[in-house]
């Protein structure tokens, strides 16, 4: 995959459709993977945060969301095909692993959001193992959950705990687990039960 870069952040050149093939690609082959779906927000704060920054350079993809980039990225002669929004990802890759009975794992937003957020995708996708969840209210300095997760070997983990906390916690703990698709999707499951 070609990457395009605004303001020193490299971003997939890909379309919806393909990013997740590309992903259903490496949850098949077990590739850990880890996915920033970066707004204009979040490119403005790498600048100004160098270890922010570092942490970015740790991420797998990083994909164009919001139309902020996309605009962007036209205006410098690089167009991106289109955006590639947090939420649109998480909702194809519930089909996808409805349909391959992957392993789910839920992490963030406040335990009423989480529970709702759990109960939904278990009904509307009833293919999904969901092998785990925690809300995003817990202590950085406990070591359980990065080895819980690693103890469920999830195919795809939802880290919803909001901008830049999501970044820093997958980019903090990403280098103990085998595989996974790791994603931070903001307030998704606030928007996915609400
Ligand atoms: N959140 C969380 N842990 C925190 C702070 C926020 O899990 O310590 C969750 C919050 O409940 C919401 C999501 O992160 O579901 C997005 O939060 P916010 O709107 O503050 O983030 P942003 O929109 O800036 O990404």
């Amino acid at each position: 995959l070609k990457f395009v870069h605004i303001l020193g952040v490299p971003f997939v050149h890909t379309n919806q459709k393909d990013f997740i093939a590309t992903l259903e690609e490496r949850i098949d082959k077990q590739e850990k993977t880890f996915v920033v779906t970066a707004n204009p927000e979040i490119v403005m704060h790498s600048l100004k945060d160098q270890p922010y920054k570092k942490l970015l350079a740790k991420a797998t993809y990083i994909t164009a969301d919001g139309i902020g980039i996309v605009k962007a990225a036209a205006i410098i002669g690089e167009p991106l095909p289109e955006r590639v929004s947090g939420y649109d990802v998480m909702l194809d890759l519930l089909e996808s692993a409805n349909k391959t009975h992957a392993r789910v794992f839920f992490l963030g937003a406040s335990e009423a959001v989480l529970q709702a957020t759990v109960k939904k995708a278990k009904t509307d996708y009833p293919g999904i193992k969901v092998v785990g969840s925690q809300n995003g209210f817990f202590d950085w300095n406990d070591h359980q959950l990065p080895q819980q997760i690693q103890n469920m070997k999830p195919d795809i983990v939802f880290v919803a705990l909001g901008f830049p906390r999501q970044e820093q916690w997958i980019g903090t703990h990403i280098d103990q687990f085998d595989k996974g698709v790791f994603i931070g999707i903001g307030g998704s499951f606030d928007v996915f039960s609400g």
